[in-house]
C-alpha cells in the first residue's frame, strides 16, 4: 500500500497531527491493560456466546484497505471495494441458490434484517408480517419501528415454527411477508423453510429468512452425515430475501452482514438522488440500494480476500463449520449418557442446550448461574465459559422435561460451539462441566 501511496509524491503530514511516541507507548499500554478486561473468545474453553476473533486472512483484508479507509456508500468513495462488494454479495446469493439477486454488505445482521423488512413492508403496505416466537428480537422491535403489524407465531417443542399456527394465521389473508429462521439465536433451531414456502405461496405471501447465524451452514447442509437438515437450506433458493452475517459464521470481524434480495426490481423502493455524492458512472451504487450511507469498504475487501482462501465450498468454509457441528454431536451424546446434565434439546446446529440434573427448576437455575460464575472465577488456565438461556415451566415440559417449576422461568446451560478447535476437546469440556457441578451440588 505504501508503494502505491508513494507513486502520488511525498508530503509532509500536518504537525497538528503528530503525537508524542513516548506518550503513544503509554497510552497503548493502557489500551492493552483495559483489554485484559475480557472474556477469551479465541479460546477453545471459551464456549459462551456467538463470539469468536476473525480469521488473520480477514485481519490482512480490512487493515489493508483501511489504511485508505474506503467508504462503500458510493463508488467514489472506494471503486475497488465496491466492486469486491458486488462480488461477495454474487458468491453469498449463489451459495444459496439465487438465480438472480439484488444485495449488498451491511454494518450488521440487525441493519439487513431491518432492509428485508422495509422491503416487505413496501411491497406488501398494511400487511402483517409473521416471525416464530423464538425468532430474535429485532423482528418485533425492527416491525415497531417501521409502523408494521408483526406476530409472533408459537414454536413447536423443537423450538421452529408451528406450522399449523402460521397457517391458521395465513388463512386470515393478513400476512404479507413470514420470515423464517435457519438457526435461532438462542437454541439453532432451523425452521422449515420448504414448508413455509409451500405455505407461503399457496396464500400469497412472501418469505424472508434471516439466517444471519445459520446461512453458512448452507455449506454442509448436502453432507447427510453430520445431520444439518438439507430442505431448509435448499429452500432458501425460493425465497424472496435473505440475511447472512459474516461476521458471526464467516470468520470476519464486526461490522459485516448482508441482505439478498431475488427480484433486482426492490431497488425502486431504495432509489434517490442525491445531489453530492454520485457523480463518476452510470453504474449502480451500492449506496442507492441501502439505507445505510457510510459503510467500511475494508469490511468488503476482508471478505473478499477471507473468501479467495475459504471460499464458500463445501471443502472451503464448510470445513470450518463441520468440526462445530460434530462437536454439539458428540458432546450431546456424552450429556444424554450422563446422570449430572440432562440435554434440552437435540442440537440442529453447533449451539448445545443442557442443564444439571435437579429435581426442581430453581435448582437447575442455581446450578447453572453458579457452574457460569464458577468457571469464569478460575484461573485463565482453568477457566470456562459457558453461557446460560433462560427457560420457562412450558418449554420443559413441551420437550418431555419432568421437573417441579416451582418458578415460572429458570437459566438453563448453553453453548455455541462455533469455532473449529471446540472438537477436539469435547471429552475435557464435558468432565470441566461435571466437576464444577460436582464442587457445589447446588
Ligand atoms: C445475530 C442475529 C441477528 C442480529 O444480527 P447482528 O449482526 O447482531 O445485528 C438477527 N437474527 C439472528 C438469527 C441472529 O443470530
Amino acid at each position: 500500500m505504501a508503494g502505491w501511496m508513494d507513486e502520488y509524491g511525498d508530503f509532509s503530514p500536518h504537525p497538528s497531527l503528530d503525537v508524542e511516541v513516548g506518550a503513544l507507548e503509554r497510552a497503548a499500554d493502557e489500551l492493552r491493560t483495559r483489554l485484559r478486561e475480557n472474556y477469551p473468545f479465541f479460546h477453545p474453553r471459551y464456549i459462551g456466546q456467538m463470539l469468536k476473533p476473525p480469521h488473520p486472512v480477514a485481519v490482512i483484508g480490512y487493515v489493508t484497505a483501511m489504511l485508505v479507509n474506503p467508504n462503500n456508500h458510493a463508488l467514489d468513495g472506494g471503486p475497488a471495494t465496491a466492486r469486491m462488494e458486488k462480488e461477495v454479495v454474487s458468491q453469498l446469493a449463489a451459495m444459496f441458490g439465487f438465480d438472480q439477486h439484488l444485495g449488498h454488505l451491511t454494518s450488521s445482521g440487525t441493519i439487513a434484517n431491518l432492509e428485508a423488512l422495509f422491503v416487505a413492508r413496501e411491497t406488501h403496505p398494511g400487511k402483517v408480517v409473521a416471525y416464530s416466537a423464538d425468532a430474535h428480537y429485532t423482528h418485533a422491535r425492527m416491525c415497531r419501528l417501521l409502523g408494521v403489524d408483526g406476530r409472533a407465531v408459537r414454536t413447536v417443542a423443537d423450538g421452529t415454527m408451528d406450522l399449523q399456527a402460521l397457517k391458521e394465521l395465513l388463512r386470515t389473508g393478513a400476512v404479507g411477508t413470514v420470515v423464517a429462521t435457519t438457526g435461532t439465536t438462542g437454541l439453532g433451531a432451523v425452521d422449515p423453510v420448504h414448508q413455509i414456502v409451500a405455505l407461503c405461496r399457496r396464500y400469497g405471501a412472501r418469505v424472508h429468512v434471516d439466517a444471519a447465524y445459520g446461512g453458512f451452514f448452507r455449506l454442509i447442509a448436502d453432507d447427510g452425515a453430520d445431520g444439518v437438515a438439507a430442505a431448509p437450506f435448499t429452500a432458501i433458493a425460493d425465497c424472496d430475501s435473505v440475511v447472512i452475517d459474516p461476521h458471526k459464521h464467516g470468520l470476519q470481524p464486526y461490522g459485516c452482514g448482508a441482505v439478498l434480495f431475488k427480484d433486482p426490481g426492490v431497488a425502486r423502493h431504495y432509489l434517490h438522488d442525491s445531489p453530492y455524492t454520485y457523480f463518476t458512472s452510470d453504474e449502480l451504487h451500492l449506496g442507492e440500494i441501502s439505507l445505510e450511507c457510510s459503510r467500511a469498504g475494508a469490511a468488503a475487501a476482508a471478505l473478499w480476500l477471507t473468501l479467495r482462501l475459504l471460499p464458500l465450498t463445501p471443502e472451503g468454509l464448510g470445513a470450518v463449520l463441520r468440526p462445530g457441528r460434530r462437536a454439539a454431536l458428540a458432546w450431546s451424546r456424552h450429556i444424554a449418557a450422563s446422570e449430572q446434565l440432562s440435554l434440552y434439546q437435540h442440537p440442529q446446529l453447533d449451539i448445545l442446550t443442557y442443564y444439571p440434573t435437579r429435581d426442581r427448576l430453581s435448582q437447575v437455575d442455581r446450578a447453572s448461574a453458579h457452574l457460569l460464575a464458577r468457571g469464569m472465577q478460575l484461573p485463565p488456565a482453568q477457566s470456562l465459559f459457558v453461557a446460560t438461556y433462560s427457560v420457562d415451566a412450558a418449554a420443559l415440559a413441551a420437550r418431555g422435561h419432568r421437573l417441579v417449576a416451582d418458578v415460572p422461568h429458570g437459566r438453563i446451560l448453553r453453548s455455541v460451539l462455533m469455532k473449529p478447535e471446540t472438537e477436539q476437546h469435547i471429552p475435557s469440556l464435558h468432565q470441566q462441566v461435571l466437576d464444577l457441578l460436582g464442587d457445589s451440588q447446588g
